[in-house]
This record gives structure tokens, C-alpha cells and sequence, in this order.
């Protein structure tokens, strides 16, 4: 099944180019008392919330995709994990690439770099446009594989990986390129984008084997497959929970694949990874910075 939020909170499950509101499914997610349990609540009900919106979706109202804002289809992730270096290509094409590598040493194999955290406040969704925070500067797209976790879990062998796997987005890492840290550079806000919509795990049979493609005003810059990951997603999901415990709706973006690239103001980009969509996002055009503040 395809699941989207979209315009005010609203929950749809996408067929074709139309969504069905089954926003009233919600009401299977329990109440909460202060403090929300760690962990996004659709996604740690997710079964229960499922079975209502099949119940729903007979009678319920059809609206064409095209009309409405898409939302990241899951609100409240606990971390947005990143896998830095992890396709070979990229980590020749960084070290090969000044405006990449930016001074610093060999960049070698993700065993050595571990992983990094985007800010969940940087998550949007495709209905969004990416605001650049340092227009003067080269920012790239990063199309990854998005992996949405199901249930809680830490110290997760790889064998065991699939069972805690919810799904599958699409999700673009955008990179200001520099000196700073990745969390500086990577986790403004909408730097992160998850969408179009959620695709449950049992659509995809092999995570491990699908194409991505990214285009930038039409013109192929990104072309791979997951099947060339480093680490692939069940090595994935047993390296970030050694260290991380992972909570539902926790997301893991595997890694750019090689033709990352610069965009700029007004850029529209067109993203397609295989049984989890197409869409596109824009630039924002003539983006005059961020409000000023007193220093
Ligand atoms: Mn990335």
C-alpha cells in the first residue's frame, strides 16, 4: 500500500493519480499525554491504521493527486539517519572533485566515517520547495533510498534487519558543499525531503536491487542502482542500531549514489526510484536568504 499525508494533516492512500481520504483512520492512533512517546505514532500503529483505512476506503471521498500539497509522509521521526560515503562511485567522484572533497584528507570507506543525523526539523515533503541557506554557494541534490523503520529495536543482527523495516520512500540528502560540519551543512530546514508518499515493505521484494534516477531540469545527473550500496540496507540497519536504538518512523537515508551536482535558484528536480514513485521538486526561485536577526 501507498500512504501520503497531505495538505492539513490529512492521510490518503495513493492508487494511480488519486488519493483516498482515509483521514478518519487516524482515530486508531492512541491519545497521548505529556511527553509523546518517542517514536512517530502512525508509524507504531501502522497495522491497526491500515486495516481501518481498507475498511474506509469504499466510501471514501477520491481527489486527484495533482491537487494536492504532498506532506513527508511520516511527521515525526525520532532521527533522520544519514550513510555518508556509500557507493563507490561517490567516494571516487569526492575525492576526485575540490568542490566535494574541500580539503580534506582520502575520503575511504563508510566503516570510517560512521553515520550522521539530519535535524528532523529540516524534513519536508515533496509539496515543498528546497529553500537554498547559502545561495552563493554550490548546494547539490543527493537522491538516497529512504528506509522508514517499523518498530522499536537496537543491536539488530542484519539477518534480522527486514523485520524491522515499515517501508520505503524516496529522500533527498541536499548538501551545501564546505568546510563545516554535516550538520551544519545538511540539516537546514528543508534539506531533507521524504516523499512522494509511504510504500509498505511488502511492495518491494529486494530493497537491495532498485534504480534511482534524478534529473535536473530534464537532463539525467543521477543513474544507479541499490544494488551497488557499500553497506546495503540490512548491513545498514545492524550498523545504525549498534549505536543508535531505533524508534518507529526513525528514517535511514542509504547514501547517495554518484552524478551528485549543483542546483540552483528556480532548478526543478525529477526524482524516480523503482515502485516508490516519481516527483518533482523545485528550487525556490529568487530565495533572498534567511530573515535577518541581530548578531
Ligand atoms: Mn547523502
Amino acid at each position: 500500500m501507498k500512504l501520503c499525508r497531505y495538505n492539513n494533516n490529512q492521510l490518503g492512500l495513493v492508487e494511480g493519480d488519486q488519493i483516498i481520504d482515509v483521514t478518519a483512520a487516524l482515530e486508531l492512533i492512541p491519545p497521548m499525554r505529556y511527553p509523546a512517546p518517542l517514536g512517530d505514532q502512525l508509524i507504531a500503529n501502522l497495522g491497526a491504521v491500515l486495516a481501518r483505512a481498507n475498511a474506509l476506503k469504499a466510501n471514501a471521498p477520491r481527489l486527484s493527486l495533482a491537487s494536492v500539497k504532498l506532506l513527508p509522509p511520516v511527521g515525526n521521526p525520532t532521527k533522520i539517519i544519514n550513510a555518508p560515503i556509500n557507493y563507490v562511485k561517490h567516494i571516487q567522484e569526492s575525492n576526485a572533485d575540490p568542490g566535494i572533497k574541500h580539503g580534506r584528507t582520502t575520503i575511504t570507506h563508510i566503516s570510517d566515517w560512521g553515520l550522521f543525523l539530519k535535524a528532523t526539523s529540516s524534513l519536508v515533503g515533496f509539496g515543498d520547495e528546497v529553500r537554498l541557506l547559502y545561495p552563493e554557494r554550490r548546494n547539490d541534490h543527493e537522491l538516497e533510498l529512504a528506509i522508514i523503520i517499523g518498530k522499536q529495536g537496537k543491536n539488530i543482527a542484519r539477518e534480522n534487519a527486514r523485520q524491522y523495516i515499515a517501508g520505503y520512500a524516496m529522500g533527498l540528502d541536499m548538501t551545501t558543499r564546505g568546510k563545516e560540519l554535516l550538520s551544519w551543512r545538511k540539516s537546514g530546514d528543508t534539506y531533507a525531503l521524504l516523499g512522494p508518499w509511504f510504500t509498505t515493505a511488502d511492495e518491494i521484494a529486494d530493497p537491495n536491487a532498485l534504480d534511482l534516477e534524478l534529473k535536473v531540469n530534464g537532463e539525467t545527473r543521477q543513474k544507479a542502482n541499490t544494488r551497488d550500496l557499500v553497506y546495503n540496507v540490512d548491513r545498514l540497519i545492524e550498523y545504525a542500531s549498534d549505536k543508535y536504538t531505533l524508534y518507529p518512523g526513525d528514517i535511514i537515508l542509504t547514501g547517495t549514489p554518484e552524478g551528485v551536482g549543483p542546483v540552483v535558484p528556480g532548478d526543478v528536480m525529477q526524482l524516480y526510484i523503482a515502485g516508490l514513485g516519481r516527483a518533482e521538486v523545485r528550487i525556490a526561485p529568487a530565495y533572498a536568504g534567511p530573515p535577518e536577526r541581530p548578531a
